[in-house]
């Protein structure tokens, strides 16, 4: 009965979305990506660009002068909290410091006023809806039982370096017997053990992409509710735990988990998206090595598994996810010198074939692209012992270390990134060539990888308008929204 309800309401949903797009074009985006994956960054910048002429070449509808205007709305759902663009932006250009990440859902809407191919006056209703990556990757949960997750999970956690992170864990689950008597001071320190080793996943170095369930993360006002209080628990010896044991419980509240947190959100967020941005840190996964690499692939296949079309599982029982494209954009470009761009693009497109060939993909258009939302470096020759080496110049952010050096976020400097193999293969193939991530010139640089560089001075556009500086955040718009100008 439950699954009927729910196919009702989702029906009911698109027919609305439906009409809605019948009376006003519009197009809704998905904007996601693990926490510090750069959403905030990103919205920020591209709404910025869109209403203030940034300078988008490859745009072509912005280029061409199709777009008149394009100005922000008061959103339409009106349980979903707005995106907080105008704080951002003045952290960005104003203090010229990082705004605060995205930890929940939210959303912006954005008119665009453009000419229709007829010459009369248009609009078309851009629907931003920024969520976790975190969540995207509950979806697969779906379809799972609480058996068979705690049997991956735990699996899972046994290797590379998730064994060490999920020590102490491990050492408290060996103590548990599944079928003793549900405990609920038993549950609440092995869910707080599980999402101790989750959190330590994170760490940057370790940046580990596989780690549901999200919310365990990104708990919210559900923090401390039963329906976070579980953790996955070996195999009983026998058969059917009985009725009131430590397993009994721990499956209730994975369901319970499914009903509350993970349907919702996929009836009322993901299955109403059309398009999707997935953004993500590649090179925080290089920087840490083959198994961050390993582990991102896994987790490329399992939000592939979720764009799927005609798919024979619960989830698409329920309805077919109408997104059509996906791009999944490799942040923080600018951390690398021009000539590795197409470099990082390759990396990332040849992710996302091995994960595709993996999920055994069929569904949404895709494409890769390599994007600085804000770039907050410039490119230099320096002379390096009578060589010139191309550089990559920024100032550091106030608080950040490395070599000895405290920044105050006034200090420009200039350093050699490394550079990123021209055979993309050569990142999956950590056995023979030892390659660890960005290669560092030297262990001094080693230090300089994970440097955060202060956002960069408001640029002037040729008519005085204010533009930040990017990288190919044009192509992502001509992918999202360029054939929807009419
Ligand atoms: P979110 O958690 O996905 O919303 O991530 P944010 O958008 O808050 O980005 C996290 C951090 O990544 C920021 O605070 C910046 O330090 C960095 N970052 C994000 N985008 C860029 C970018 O385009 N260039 C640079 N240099 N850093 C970025």
């Amino acid at each position: 009965v439950s699954d009927l309800v729910e196919r009702a309401r989702l029906t009911a949903r698109a027919i609305a979305d439906f009409g809605e797009n019948l009376v006003r074009p519009t197009i809704r985006i998905g904007v996601t990506g693990l926490s510090r994956a750069g959403k905030t960054v990103f919205i920020t910048a591209l709404v910025h660009g869109l209403a203030r002429g940034g300078r988008f070449p490859v745009f072509t509808p912005l280029a061409d002068d199709t777009i008149l205007r394009a100005y922000l709305a008061p959103q339409p759902d009106d349980a979903v909290p707005r995106f907080d663009y105008e704080s951002h932006v003045r952290a960005l250009v104003g203090d010229r410091v990082w705004p605060d990440s995205t930890r929940q859902i939210s959303e912006l809407r954005v008119v665009i006023e453009h000419k229709g191919k007829d010459g009369q006056a248009r609009t078309l209703t851009l629907d931003i809806v920024d969520y976790p990556g975190e969540w995207l990757l509950d979806l697969p949960l779906l379809d799972k039982t609480y058996e068979q997750w705690a049997k991956e999970s735990l699996a899972l956690s046994r290797a590379g370096p998730r064994a060490m992170l999920a020590a102490s864990w491990h050492a408290y689950n060996a103590t548990l017997d599944p079928n003793a008597p549900a405990d609920e001071q038993v549950a609440i320190t092995a869910a707080q053990l599980y999402t101790d080793y989750l959190r330590s996943c994170r760490e940057e170095r370790w940046a580990l992409s596989l780690l549901p369930p999200g919310r365990f993360l990104l708990p919210g006002d559900l923090a401390g509710s039963p329906a976070l209080t579980f953790a996955p628990l070996a195999l009983p010896a026998e058969a059917a735990p009985p009725e009131g044991s430590l397993w009994a419980m721990m499956k209730r509240r994975f369901d319970a988990y499914k009903d509350i947190v993970i349907r919702p959100f996929f009836r009322d967020h993901f299955a109403r998206l059309d398009r999707q941005i997935v953004l993500v840190d590649v090179l925080a996964a290089l920087n840490a090595g083959p198994a961050a690499v390993r582990d991102l692939e896994f987790a490329l296949a399992s939000i592939l598994d979720c764009f799927q079309v005609g798919r024979r599982t619960l989830l698409s029982s329920l309805i077919s996810p109408r997104v059509d494209r996906v791009l999944f954009a490799a942040t923080k470009a600018d951390h690398l010198h021009q000539v590795s761009h197409d470099r990082l693009e390759a990396i990332l497109g040849r992710m996302i074939e091995r994960a595709a060939s993996r999920a055994r993909y069929a569904g949404a258009e895709t494409d890769v692209v390599a994007l600085a939302a804000v770039r907050a470096t410039r490119e230099a020759r320096v002379r390096s012992n009578g060589d010139e080496l191309p550089a990559i110049v920024g100032v550091p952010a106030a608080g950040e270390r490395a070599a000895g050096h405290l920044f105050d976020g006034e200090r420009e400097i200039a350093l050699f990134p490394g550079d990123l193999p021209a055979d993309p293969e050569r990142v999956f193939d950590v056995g023979r060539t030892g390659f660890q991530g960005l290669a560092a010139a030297s262990p001094e640089d080693a230090e300089f990888r994970f440097l955060r560089f202060r956002p960069p001075r408001i640029e002037r556009t040729v008519d005085g308008m204010p533009t930040l500086p990017h990288i190919r955040l044009d192509r992502v718009l001509q992918f999202l929204i360029g054939d929807r100008f009419q």
